[in-house]
């Protein structure tokens, strides 16, 4: 799991499907995730080590509206093996890796999670994000407090990480404004932020950016035109100072942003428009 964790970050969050098949323990082969299905259950594990969610489409994380995770039972017996080893997890509260299969070959890991709750009536099992909600006498009967902590996680463990994957792949780990090529110094900027109903997460309101671009645009130093030029905040751009002002910003002014190969994943014109009228009305 730490192994798991260390690399998404140090690749921008997420793995790829040929390293998780062929991951090694003391030079045995020793697979993360199931070839085939979405439960891998080593022999050696009382419970299960992780399990596949793939995502369809990008507003598909209505799976966790209620904070929770519901991953369907793995279809034939309910009983049969693989799932009896999630179950398992439930009495022992041992940790598990999820892996939401963005796209194929794509993973992005959230661990560690919890079995909480086996719910038989509707074949599923109720994952919960954070350690705390095992604790939770009834999660089916969650009171407001609960629910909105629950929602709260959902969003920082689970819809924010996978939106920086959706980005990150689109713009193959470049920052859009400089391209700098290392994941692990990228993130997923929102153009319209979502605290706004246009603020969604999806690729089309996402953009690529460094850390110090991204707290650049954020902070208004920077601004995106609708047709996807850089323009630098007059007022910085007449500072004297060292080589991150330098090139780092004034420097990034006129550029024109990179979009992804995907037309269908560029940014939308309205949300840049949304975000520019913003900058221009800065101070
Ligand atoms: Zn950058």
């Amino acid at each position: 799991m730490g192994w798991v964790v260390a690399r998404a970050e140090a690749n921008g969050g997420f793995l790829e499907r040929s390293e998780l098949l062929d991951f090694h323990i003391d030079d045995r082969r020793f697979p993360i995730i199931d070839r085939s299905r979405g439960i891998r259950n080593p022999a050696i594990f009382a419970s299960t080590l992780s399990i596949v969610q793939s995502v369809h489409g990008p507003y598909a994380d209505t799976e966790s509206e209620d904070g929770f995770l519901h991953y369907a039972y793995q279809a034939g017996d309910p009983w049969g093996g693989a799932n009896n080893k999630l179950r398992e997890a439930i009495s022992t509260g041992a940790p598990l890796i999820l892996f939401r299969k963005e796209q194929p070959n794509i993973y992005t890991p959230i661990a560690p999670v919890y079995v909480v709750d086996d719910d038989v009536e509707n074949r599923e099992f109720i994952i919960a994000l954070d350690e705390a909600l095992r604790f939770i006498p009834d999660v089916r009967q969650l009171d407001a407090s609960q629910r909105a902590y629950a929602r709260r996680l959902a969003k920082v463990r689970l819809h924010q990480p996978a939106f920086r994957t959706r980005v990150l792949v689109a713009y193959k780990r470049r920052c859009s404004i400089c391209l700098l090529a290392h994941g692990s110094l990228l993130d997923a900027a929102h153009i319209v932020p979502d605290s706004e109903p246009l603020g969604v997460p999806t690729v089309v309101n996402g953009l690529s950016l460094c850390k110090i671009h991204h707290a650049a645009y954020d902070q208004n130093f920077i601004g995106i035109s609708p047709d996807s030029r850089v323009v630098v905040d007059d007022e910085l751009l007449a500072e004297r100072d060292g080589p991150m002002l330098k090139h780092g910003l004034q420097e990034m002014h006129g550029r024109v942003l990179l979009t992804p190969d995907n037309p269908s994943h560029s940014p939308n014109r309205e949300n840049l428009a949304w975000r520019f009228e913003r900058f221009l009305a800065r101070a």
